[in-house]
């Protein structure tokens, strides 16, 4: 099966005279030439000053998925100009308000991109939020860097005859998560939904937290098939089954949580007890980690299991 679907993509590939980028180890677009990793002859990864901008061609312009982090604005043009053999951008969609995926919104909008995202993301960029962990406030973004068009649940536009289907993943890193899943070349975008490198984060003041983690995820994997290739906002491209493998791995997680939130342990006694204990991956700083879950648990306390130990 997945032998036939590997094969259909090499004689597409090969149509397009792109055959010696998919003879080699980068047909999982895992090694980035000059910032570009390259996924389909239409879509490729660039380097966002660190983070993933996902950029398809539509022939008359791009439609980008993110815009980088801030200041690299030079990086993130020539990338694309490398990358998709064009820098204008039409349609830009924001995974969710962090600076790292909106910080060259202004620089596109400017040239004429339209930027759509979550309602959420949009109230976010609009005013100056207390960033408690490093006793600060954010500003506000300029009314240039900020969505022109919001959605709530889904939508979904044609673009140099791709689909592009994009739905709200509910509280799983921010309030404002969003996929954008471009159906003909089967890769999904799903920004800090899904985190295989850096610990993953729950912006807990926006409501994110570990439960709204894992139903998330669940949305994603009921989206596309065993093929799908799935974009995090930092790292290598995933494949299915490591998505899955990262979803079951937060769904322990979750569980672990829920047990010590209940039985009234806080960040540090969940750490001293293990919680992080004995799973597939470590944690770059699990305190700080534990301490927004906490803070996402009490408010979500109201859906926490019953009590059943
Ligand atoms: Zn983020």
């Amino acid at each position: 099966m997945k032998g036939r679907v590997d094969r259909r993509e090499l004689l597409k590939s090969a149509a397009a005279g792109a055959l010696a980028l998919w003879a080699s180890p980068r047909i999982r677009g895992q090694e980035a030439a000059g910032g570009v990793r390259r996924l389909t002859d239409k879509l490729a990864v660039v380097d966002g000053g660190g983070s993933n901008v996902v950029a398809f061609s539509a022939g008359d312009g791009l439609v980008l998925v993110d815009s980088g982090a801030p200041k690299s604005g030079d990086r993130v043009t020539a990338a694309l100009q490398n990358g998709a053999g064009a820098s204008n951008v039409r349609t830009l969609f924001n995974t969710h308000y962090h600076l790292d995926q909106t910080g060259n919104n202004e620089l596109f909008a400017a040239a004429g991109a339209k930027i759509i995202a979550h309602q959420r993301t949009l109230q976010w960029m609009s005013s100056d939020y207390w960033v408690e962990a490093e006793q600060r406030y954010e500003k506000a973004r300029p009314k240039a860097a900020r969505p022109a068009e919001t959605f709530a649940t889904t939508g979904s536009l044609q673009a140099g005859g791709e689909q592009i289907d994009y739905g709200y993943l509910p509280l799983a890193h921010t309030s404002g998560d969003i996929y954008v899943f471009f159906k003909e070349a089967n890769v999904l975008a799903v920004g800090d939904a899904a985190s295989p490198v850096r610990d993953p984060a729950l912006d807990y003041f926006t409501g994110a937290w570990i439960g709204g983690r894992v139903d998330a995820m669940d949305i994603v994997l009921h989206l596309g098939n065993d093929q799908t290739r799935i974009v995090p906002a930092y790292g290598p491209v995933m494949t299915r089954a490591e998505f899955k493998a990262e979803r079951d791995m937060m769904e322990e997680v979750r569980a672990r949580l829920f047990k010590q939130v209940r039985e009234g342990d806080g960040p540090k006694d969940m750490l001293e007890e293990g919680v992080l204990k004995g799973l597939a991956r470590t944690w770059k700083d699990p305190e700080k980690f534990l301490y927004d879950a906490a803070k996402g648990l009490w408010a979500h306390h109201d859906k926490l299991d019953p009590n059943v130990v």
